[in-house]
């Protein structure tokens, strides 16, 4: 009988033998700052979850600018991939979200889905990208490369 991990997610398979090497879990389903102003400008917007982001711009301090709506899509429901039809037509609403407004839509990432909103659970973060040496990865600090969320309890 396996022994369980205090950072176990709920649905994880048995922790690994002793001594046994883990890999991280570079597929898990992402979610980055770019996520989290999305859901941070849908919040303050009152937008729905349809409610994406196609430009965003730097103001003094920390705050984004950032403008989007709700991209067409085709008659069958999918999105349209290119972005010229999706976009075409769509009246573009502007809002400001701040670093206080991000933060706070990655803390709700983190009760609903009880994974660290820095790595999106999966324990690493890539450190590096280069032509030559391709992705080079660290281990997650927020997290303590568990992939656990660090403001759930349990
Ligand atoms: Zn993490």
């Amino acid at each position: 009988m396996a022994s369980l991990s205090l950072f176990d997610p709920i649905d994880a398979p048995d922790p690994p033998a002793p001594g046994a090497t883990v890999a991280p879990d570079r597929e898990a389903p992402g979610y980055g700052f770019f996520d989290a102003m999305a859901a941070a400008a849908r919040v303050k917007l009152g937008a729905p979850p349809e409610w994406e982001w196609y430009a965003a711009k730097l103001l003094p301090g920390d705050d984004t600018l950032l403008e989007g709506g709700i991209p067409n899509r085709r008659q069958d429901g999918t999105p349209r991939k290119q972005g010229k039809e999706r976009w075409a037509g769509v009246k573009g609403t502007q809002v400001v979200v701040t670093l206080a407004e991000i933060a706070a839509a990655c803390d709700v990432y983190e009760r609903e889905t009880g994974r660290c909103s820095d790595c999106a659970g999966a324990g690493e973060r890539i450190k590096s990208i280069s032509v030559h040496t391709g992705r080079t990865w660290r281990p997650c600090t927020r997290c303590g490369a568990t992939g656990r969320a660090p403001t759930v309890e349990g």
